[in-house]
C-alpha cells in the first residue's frame, strides 16, 4: 500500500510491541487505525501474522 504523503511503499514496522506502517521512502509512520480503511490483502495477511505473535 502507498504512503499518503509521497506515494512511497509502506511496510509493516514492529517496535515495542506495537505494529505500525512505515513509509520506505519518506519514513512517515502511520498507526494501524489511521490506515485501516486502506489496508490491502497483502498487508492484512502480514498484520494477522504479527497480531498472532503479539497476542499469543
Ligand atoms: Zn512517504
Amino acid at each position: 500500500m502507498k504512503c499518503r504523503e509521497c506515494s512511497g511503499e509502506l511496510e509493516v514496522a514492529r517496535s515495542c510491541g506495537r505494529v505500525r506502517m512505515r513509509c520506505t521512502s519518506c519514513g512517515k509512520e502511520y498507526q494501524i487505525h489511521e490506515v485501516a480503511a486502506d489496508l490491502d490483502d497483502k498487508t492484512v495477511a502480514i498484520l494477522e501474522r504479527y497480531t498472532a505473535i503479539i497476542y499469543d
